[in-house]
């Protein structure tokens, strides 16, 4: 099945030039999709446009970013609206209402007693804030983090990023200590069942607090799902069971929702309510001002208060990013996008885990709601294949269908439409993909 259309070499050479004027102007660790880069120029409804009028279906909600698609009407006049008021004041030293609206929702929303909202333009300054206020609190630089973890790109973000090909430096202004439980493929668990896991992986924690790291640490920070790690997540329970002996110590737990709040894990609204635990402290970004630069913090108001001196953001929460927010994060809500994103995940689910027993480069389909990934070895040695992943991106994108990739590894396809995908969508994005992997797959052997 192939919804693109072909491209000549005028096109092709359009391209090429604006690839070459990115190589440089602009830093070469700026990761690119594709042997040849799209520039996406347009988005409608769940259909992305290029620059050569070649239209695909987003199965990546850009990055995680467009929960509802493009063009949404209802973010549109909102955003159009606070333009036509001339932008207005940006900076928090003014009463900004659309930020305090923002707030009291994803405050209720959080779960979090008294909770309070700090708001940021990203999930790194978000994660970066939140390490600020936990370090803060506790007098202490010494942070927990999880094997094959990504919280950003700063300085201390990536400190405690648990997985190499994101860590950009050696140095740290943290210490970190990196506790298992994403890692269920290591030899020494592969025979656990979920319970056996979790009690291993505490085990893990006391011994690491009795025996590695200085008393009083700061806080934990952990991904529900990990999404740039491809899809790996710890059992439902575990961070529960690592919140009790945290809470033991007094050390914080900061939940890292910049890519599994708003619905998109399914069942819950955000990703830590599969543990069934309410942390300190959650952030967020990425899906919540539907592709305008917004994240934030929220926290337990004691937690939050603790910082000792003035501060204040320029940008963090301005009204243009707080008008987009305020219309999704409504949306999100009257549309009930979370049950959408329960029902089309068993969809997409229930479509691709059969691959595992069809293909032998298919080691694992996993994932929650509409956040899924597919483990891709190779065929015969079953060593992990970031090249078959590459090939199978650009596979789909030739197809029509845009998707990531990610995995400590390379080798993981990573799925996450927007939350108002249809039915239709679904299945046709499931079709472009088994055939794209088939042929994947068949090549590979
Ligand atoms: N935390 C997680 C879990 C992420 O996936 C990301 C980005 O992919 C970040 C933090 C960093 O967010 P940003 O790229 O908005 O700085």
């Amino acid at each position: 099945m192939t919804l693109a259309n072909g491209c000549d070499n005028q096109e092709t050479e359009r391209m090429s030039d604006l690839l070459a004027r990115h190589r440089a102007v602009m830093p070469a660790w700026l990761a690119l999709y594709y042997d040849t880069p799209i520039e996406i120029v347009s988005g409608k409804g769940n259909r992305l446009t290029d620059a050569e009028g070649r239209t695909y279906l987003d199965f990546f909600a850009g990055i995680v970013t467009n929960t509802l698609g493009y063009d949404v009407a209802e973010v549109r006049d909102a955003v159009e609206r606070q333009l036509a008021r001339g932008v207005a004041h940006t900076s928090t030293l003014y009463l900004l209402r659309g930020q305090v609206e923002l707030a009291e929702k994803i405050a209720r929303l959080s779960g979090i007693p008294e909770a309070k909202v700090f708001f940021t333009n990203s999930g790194t300054e978000a994660n970066e804030t939140a390490l600020l206020l936990a370090t803060c609190a506790r007098g202490s630089d010494q942070v927990l983090a999880m094997r094959n973890s990504y919280h950003g790109r700063s300085y201390g973000t990536t400190a405690v990023t648990g997985n190499r090909s994101w860590k950009n430096s050696a140095l740290s202004p943290l210490n970190v200590h990196y506790l298992h439980g994403t890692d269920r493929d290591l030899p020494a668990f592969r025979a656990l069942s979920d319970a056996g896991y979790i009690d291993a992986c505490v085990a893990d924690l006391r011994e690491v607090l009795a025996t590695a790291a200085a008393p009083d640490l700061a806080c934990l920070i952990a991904e529900p799902v990990q999404g740039v790690g491809g899809l790996t997540a710890p059992p439902d329970g575990l961070l529960a069971a690592y919140k009790e002996v945290l809470d033991e110590h007094g050390i914080l737990f900061v939940s890292d929702e910049v890519q599994t709040a708003w619905g998109r894990t399914g069942e819950h609204f955000w990703g830590i309510g599969a543990h069934g635990v309410v942390p300190d402290a959650m952030t967020f970004a990425k899906g919540l001002g539907n592709g305008v630069a917004i994240g934030g913090v929220v926290a337990r108001g004691d937690l939050m208060d603790v910082l000792p001196a003035n501060s204040l953001s320029t940008f963090g929460g301005n009204p243009i990013a707080t008008a987009a927010a305020n219309a999704t994060l409504d949306y999100i809500l009257d549309h009930e996008l979370q049950t959408n994103a329960a029902r089309l995940g068993e969809v997409l689910m229930a479509g691709l885990r059969p691959l595992v027993e069809t293909l032998p480069s298919v080691a694992a389909v996993r994932g929650k709601g509409l956040m899924l990934g597919m483990e891709l070895v190779r065929p015969g040695t079953g060593e992990p294949a970031p090249e078959l992943a590459a090939a199978a991106l650009e596979a789909t994108r030739e197809r029509g269908l845009l998707i990531g990739k990610g995995g400590l590894r390379g080798n993981v396809l990573r799925m996450a439409p927007p939350l108002t995908l249809h039915e239709e969508e679904a299945r046709e994005g499931l079709e472009v993909l088994v055939e794209a992997v088939s042929a994947v797959d068949a090549a590979a052997r």
